[in-house]
Order: structure tokens, then sequence, then C-alpha cells
């Protein structure tokens, strides 16, 4: 079907939650994305940090055809392999000692209140129930987590809102010290605020929240659906910060473009879920988790993790150059290759000049433009990223 007739019918019969790019993107490989008129672009959105081993990687690619052939599903009523496997890599490998699956972001958002709430309850009684987040924030778009959510346009229209919650200026210590109560059960913050903007969080409020939550038994959340799986160039952000929370959500990278969510907690937190508090009928998916111990393991062997760390400093460095030079750039900013360049103007327009230049970038909190590649990014192609927007962005000095 040509673009303009697949924009047609999109229109037709798709409910419009999206604003797109005339843009069909047919195939993928490497970092590089094709479509249907045979264009090729950089890729520097990677399914907003989902494609984290790039397009088409072929131990991916194999592990998912292995698990098609063998079993695609089964319910959650049964033991199946991949699932136990990729539940003990992530403990092996993180502050967690259980998993609960699921199939997106908002949903392992909705594990993790679920899980702080009846922590809480099981423990305090049923008055200690609020969790407190942050503004700017964004853990996804099911009830509970668009009330989390600190934004208000992603609230409007939806209320009344979920009772419980309370937000507060990101990057504040003071703020969550003066916003806690008897009433609070858990903390929740983005390390690096994706969505919001690409804002790092500062390490002495991570660690001041840490103890914050620590004196008063409050569980500390860290949504990591962006940040983790070695985006900020630690497996998780946790990490940099030298902090560990009590619950951890993943999603994004995790399955590496398969759907698959995970809500990580201690055991002391976790056994507040007991068989029948909570359950998915997808989550833990053989296919989702099969391409998700495949990521893993690239990960890890591949020497991917260290190749993303080096080339998020790279992209770091370029993007400061950037900044330093061009007066309509306010600010570079990130963590690994979670990077942003906050504008003096709108974002959208650049973002259209890049893709007329083959480049697909994304643009955040209207004046942000995103930048979240696959892990494999090369040196050379993170050149032709700066040259462009350094082409792009003197033209609107
Ligand atoms: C993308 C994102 C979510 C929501 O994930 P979905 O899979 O879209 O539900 C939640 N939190 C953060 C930090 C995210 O980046």
């Amino acid at each position: 079907m040509p673009t303009d007739l697949l924009q047609e019918n999109e229109a037709r019969y798709l409910m419009h939650t999206y604003a797109r790019w005339p843009v069909s993107i047919v195939r993928g490989r490497g970092c590089k994305v094709y479509d249907l008129e045979g264009r090729e672009y950089l890729d520097f959105v990677g399914g907003i940090a989902v494609n984290l081993l790039g397009y088409s990687h072929p131990d991916l690619v194999a592990a998912i055809q292995k698990q098609a052939q063998q079993l695609l599903h089964a319910s959650n009523l049964y033991y199946t392999e991949p699932q136990v496997k990729l539940a003990k890599t992530l403990v092996d490998h993180s502050f967690a000692d259980k998993v609960f699956f699921g199939n997106s972001g908002a949903e392992a958002n909705e594990a993790a209140i679920k899980l702080a709430r009846r922590y809480a309850h099981l423990k305090y009684g049923p008055n200690r129930f609020e969790i407190v987040t942050m503004q700017q924030s964004f853990h996804g778009r099911t009830m509970a987590t668009l009330t989390a959510t600190g934004q208000e346009k992603v609230q409007k229209g939806f209320e009344p809102l979920l009772p419980g919650f309370t937000s507060v200026p990101f990057n504040d210590l003071a703020a969550v010290e003066r916003a806690l109560s008897p009433a609070t059960a858990a903390v929740l913050v983005e390390p690096v605020q994706g969505e919001g903007g690409v804002r790092v969080a500062d390490r002495v409020y991570l660690q001041g929240l840490r103890e914050l939550c620590r004196q008063r038994d409050i569980l500390l959340i860290f949504d990591e659906i962006q940040t983790g799986m070695g985006r900020t160039g630690t497996l998780f952000a946790y990490e940099h910060f030298g902090v560990a929370p009590d619950i951890m959500t993943l999603a994004k990278g995790l399955g590496g473009g398969v759907p698959i969510g995970a809500c990580l907690a201690t055991d002391q937190v976790a056994a507040a879920f007991t068989p029948g508090t909570h359950a998915s009928t997808f989550g833990g998916n053989p296919l989702a988790c099969a391409a998700a111990l495949a990521v893993f393991e690239v990960l890890l062997e591949g020497k991917v993790l260290e190749q993303g760390r080096r080339m998020g400093e790279y992209l770091a460095k370029g993007l400061k150059d950037i900044e330093e030079r061009l007066p309509v750039v306010k600010e570079a900013r990130g963590l690994g290759l979670l990077q942003g360049l906050e504008l003096t103007i709108d974002g959208k327009p650049v973002v259209a000049d890049c893709l007329a230049r083959g480049l697909l970038i994304n643009c955040t909190a209207e004046r942000v433009l995103r930048f979240i590649p696959p892990l494999i990014i090369a040196q050379r192609e993170i050149d032709r990223l700066l040259e462009t927007l350094s082409t792009v962005l003197s033209k609107r000095v």
C-alpha cells in the first residue's frame, strides 16, 4: 500500500491518538530503517528506546524464530522455562529477588503501584496508600499510571483521577520530605526523566530519597522503563547513583522490540503478592521471555553494554560541543545513550528538517530533542547525527 493510501486508511480506521510523520517504515537493519519508497533513515529514536540491539539482530531473530516454532504461549497456570530463566537473569544482575512480568511499561508500573499499596496495607492497615510522584514524570497511560504521571496534559479529560497520589517538583528532596505523611506508602521516581525532557536526577537527591524512605519504611520505586537495560551505560541507571530501590520497573528495551514489561522487587516487598492478588494472561509469555533472554545474552556477552557506554560518552561530548557553539541550544544533558538537547525554540521543525535529511530523532517536552539510539550505534553514525544537527540548527540561530 503506497504511503498516501496508508495515511488515508490510517485516518479512517484507527483512533486518532498519534500525530505521525509521513513515513511508512517497512524494514530495518542495524541502526537504519527503510521506508516504502526505499529511502534510508539513520535511526536515533530506536522505537523510543525499545530497539536496543537495532533492527534484525541475528541472535534476537533466531531466538524468536526458535521459540515461535516450539511454544508461543502457555498459560501462567503452568511452568514455562523462558519465564523462569529470564526472572533468574534479572535477579542475578540487579538488587531484586523476585520478578513479575507484564506486557508493557504501564503494566509494569501498575504492578509496582499495586505491590506498594498491598505491602503497606498488610503491614500498616488501610490508611497507608499514598504514592508521592514527581512533576514532569511519565509513568504510562492507564488510569493509575496517568494519575502517577505529573503532567496535566496526560490527565486532562480523564478525571476523576485515582485517589492517593501527590506530585512534587523533581530533584527537590525537601519537597518530598514535606509531602510525606503517615499515609505515604511509596515514592515513585525516574532516575532520568525521559519523556519529561531528559532530566537527570542528582546523586544527592536519589541518595536522600533512599535515606528518607528507609527511615520511615516507605518504599522507593524506580521507574527504569526507559533507563534500564544498558540505556544509560550501566545495566540499570540506579547503579550510577549508588542507591538501590525496593521496586523497579522495566519494559521498552527489555524485549528488544517484543512487548514485555517487568516489576522487580526485594523478597520482603514481593511477599505482599500471593496467588490471586495479581496476574496477566500474556505476562511472561515464552516468546517475549525468549526474546528478552536473547537481548540479555547479547548485552552481557557481546560487549554491547560497554559499546553503548562508550558511545554514550561520545554522543554527550558532541552534543556539549553543539551547545557551546550554537545559541539556539540551551542545554545538552543526559546519561549514556539517553541524551537530550534543550532548545530555545520549538523542536518539531528541527525534527522535520532531520527527517528530510534521512535522520530520525524525537522531540519531547516541546523543546527537547531526544536521542535514544540502539546500543549498537557506531561512532561514524553519531558523527553523522552531529553533523546533520549542526547544519539544521545553525540555520535557526
Ligand atoms: C514509556 C514509558 C512508560 C510507559 O510504557 P508503555 O509501554 O508505553 O506503557 C512508563 N515509564 C517510563 C519512564 C517510560 O519511558
